[in-house]
């Protein structure tokens, strides 16, 4: 089976068949709990009986109809998206890399425009500002804004222009990176692939309000914290930075491919027809799912249950106090439990050997596990995967 694509995650030597909720079948019917959920992607779970049945509904209708036009299913969920999310306009992509890709766009020309009314020189304000350690996609301008080395080897260089990288918690770089030339600065609330690095309040709006001083868009990248993962319906809202954009991507269709980009104040009229667009973006298809997904997760219970749920997880492993975590971080059911340095007892040992018990978790760098179990994962799912976790991680001395 294996070989025949591209390995862009390690691979492991299983092959899926089926999935019920957080618990996923293998082809040799070994079950396994499930606290990936597809990378943030399954929020609903596996099989979940209303996105299968909007699902059916729309391939019956239509599936793709092009930005020429409308479609009804695509009119109704960004209108919703727009009302849960205080939005003015929304872009419709594909993936968590595409969405970044338009914000990135957006503030460059926002930047550029602001510039040349002002009667500056239209390229002197096109610089973005994204901090360390974060992550925004593979796609070549979205790697160069991900704020880490490793994701900018020499092979696939040169690298775009105009990107700054500013070290969360820094107050001093704030008034020295961020200056006139800035055009946006792009935020995660809380970091995932570069470690489940929840980013600190005052130091957030200590951002953006130096990003409005100097005119630059406020932008949050929610493609992981976006859709409740956090426990409210945006990270963005509770961190109070009020942003002029906000990327999405991961959740948002509970497993059919979509990446949206939410524009307002400032950012809402900047592109012009023909500035932007992506041909299999906001598809009927994965906005019938979406819709499922907004009329699930936008209501208050059950943010307050993801919540409840993320903390009884902390909690729980916390009242271990087990030598071997040095931390556990994260908000709502986006949890890193750090390992202490060990050659041996790495993040990826402990994944692979929780995958031979029957836990799928994945991990951020080489001593941190990462839990992003489906938003909908019940007390039981949840306790069997913590008695696999307490067996695997006990066994360290
Ligand atoms: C996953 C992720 C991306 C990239 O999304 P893709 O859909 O893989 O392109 C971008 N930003 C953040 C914060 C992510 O977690």
């Amino acid at each position: 089976m294996g070989g025949k694509i591209i390995n862009n995650l390690s691979s492991f030597p299983v092959v899926f068949v089926s999935g019920k909720g957080a618990v996923l079948k293998d082809s040799d019917g070994k079950k396994y709990i499930d606290f990936v959920s597809g990378i943030g992607v399954n929020c609903l779970g596996h099989n979940h009986p209303a996105v299968v049945k909007a699902l059916k509904r729309q391939v019956k209708r239509e599936i793709h109809i092009s930005n020429y036009y409308n479609s009804d299913t695509g009119l109704r969920f960004a209108s919703r998206l727009l009302e849960l999310t205080g939005f003015e306009k929304v872009f419709f992509g594909n993936s968590g890399a595409e969405a970044n890709e338009c914000a990135i766009k957006l503030a460059r020309k926002w930047g550029y425009t602001f510039a040349e009314n002002s009667g500056l020189k239209g390229e002197s304000k096109q610089v973005i500002v994204t901090l360390k350690k974060s992550f925004h996609g593979r796609t070549v301008a979205a790697l160069t804004a991900t704020g880490q080395d490793k994701f900018h080897p020499g092979c696939f260089g040169p690298y775009p222009e105009g990107f700054r990288y500013i070290e969360a918690g820094d107050y001093q770089a704030l008034e020295n990176i961020i200056d006139d030339s800035v055009c946006a600065v792009l935020i995660e609330c809380v970091q995932g692939e570069g470690g489940v690095n929840v980013i600190d309040r005052d130091w957030a709006l200590a951002l953006a309000e130096r990003a409005r001083k100097v005119n630059a868009l406020v932008m949050a990248d929610e493609v992981q914290t976006g859709i409740g993962r956090t426990g409210v319906f945006l990270a963005s809202q509770e961190l109070g930075i009020e942003p002029d954009v906000v990327t999405l991507a991961k959740g948002i269709c509970a497993g059919v491919p979509m990446g949206a980009v939410l524009m307002r104040n400032r950012a809402r009229d900047v592109f012009s027809a023909g500035d932007h667009q992506s041909t299999f973006g906001g598809n009927p298809l994965a906005c019938s799912a979406g819709l499922v997904v907004l009329e699930t997760v936008g209501k208050k219970d059950f943010l307050d249950n993801v919540s409840r749920s993320g903390e009884y997880i902390r909690s729980t492993i916390k009242g271990w106090n087990l030598p071997c975590i040095k931390e556990i971080r994260g908000k709502g059911l986006m949890i890193g439990v750090e390992l202490k340095n060990d050659e041996k007892f790495t993040a990826g040992f402990v994944q692979k050997t929780l995958l031979e018990a029957g836990l799928c978790i994945s991990t951020a760098g080489p001593y941190v596990l990462r839990f992003l179990p489906p938003l909908v994962i019940t007390k039981k799912e949840i306790d069997e995967g913590l008695r696999l976790l307490y067996l695997v991680l006990s066994q360290k001395k």
